[in-house]
């Protein structure tokens, strides 16, 4: 089982980059399970067709003890498996603490022995990397962390500042850092900005995608462009990255 998992900065495109990587990666037949570790819990929208799945932490909410594995793991487009951690109510306790709760309640309901999946993608909000939210990092959640990044200047302190985390907790065995996503805002020498910053991050970019209109029509359909534009350029870019990914 291969366990990766996705940071960057807020709204850089993470989401966007997770399920089109898990779509891409069902599609050459893989049980993928993707886990949104945001209390937004949207990670998963364009795999549901728009919908909101309900997210652990409000099921939890609801339902208390009486909590089956369906309850909490929906199936998405391309048989996708569909996690939400969700958080608390707003201005209540603390949001990292929906994603300890979250791994700890598919554990104990024994999703990975049930599913299977042979790849596991967590999507991290990565602006706070603290507590709950560098979970995925230790204690052999994942194995791999990507940071997804454009070049502007916050979206790389934010990368900056997660690889420095992962770097700490890769000193004491847990996850290490497969590299930098490259989501492309079009700024003026991006590619060499992203290049320079992965090199100071002791990293490599492992993939460039391009901004493309594409990814709006098919979010605007609840899709992936994997599933909305499969013969698209923007798709295949998905799909190089996914086999990026799979190699060791
Ligand atoms: P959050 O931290 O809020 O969860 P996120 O990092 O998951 O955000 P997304 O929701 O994936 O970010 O993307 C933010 C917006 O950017 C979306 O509207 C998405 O359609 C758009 N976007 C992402 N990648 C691209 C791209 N390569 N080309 C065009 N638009 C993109
Ligand atoms: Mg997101």
């Amino acid at each position: 089982m291969k366990k990766i998992a996705f940071y960057g900065k807020g709204g850089i495109g993470k989401s966007t980059c997770v399920s089109n990587i898990s779509m891409a990666l069902a599609e050459q037949g893989f049980t993928v399970m993707q886990i949104g570790c945001d209390p937004k819990a949207d990670s998963t929208r364009n795999l549901t067709h728009g919908d909101l799945i309900p997210s652990v932490l409000s099921v939890i909410r609801e339902k208390k003890n009486d909590i089956c594995l369906e309850d909490i793991v929906s199936c998405g487009s391309g048989g996708v498996l569909c996690v939400e951690a969700g958080g608390p109510k707003p201005g209540s306790g603390c949001a990292g603490r929906g994603i300890i709760t979250a791994f700890e309640q598919l554990e104990e309901l024994g999703a990975y022995t049930t599913y299977h999946p042979d790849i596991i993608l967590y999507d991290v909000l990565g602006d706070v990397v603290c507590g709950g939210f560098a979970l995925p990092i230790r204690q052999g959640y994942a194995d791999e962390i990507c940071i997804v990044t454009s070049g502007e200047m916050m979206s790389l302190y934010a990368a900056d500042n997660i690889s420095q985390a992962v770097n700490n907790y890769s000193k004491r065995g847990y996850a290490a850092l497969k590299g930098l996503i490259y989501n492309a805002k079009n700024i003026e020498n991006e590619d060499e900005i992203v290049e320079k910053a992965a090199a100071e991050m002791n990293t490599k970019v492992l993939s460039r995608i391009n901004r493309d209109p594409i990814v709006q029509k098919a979010e605007n359909a609840g899709m992936t462009v994997v599933e909305y534009a499969p013969n698209s350029s923007q798709a295949d870019l998905y799909r190089k990255l996914a086999g990026i990914l799979l190699e060791d």
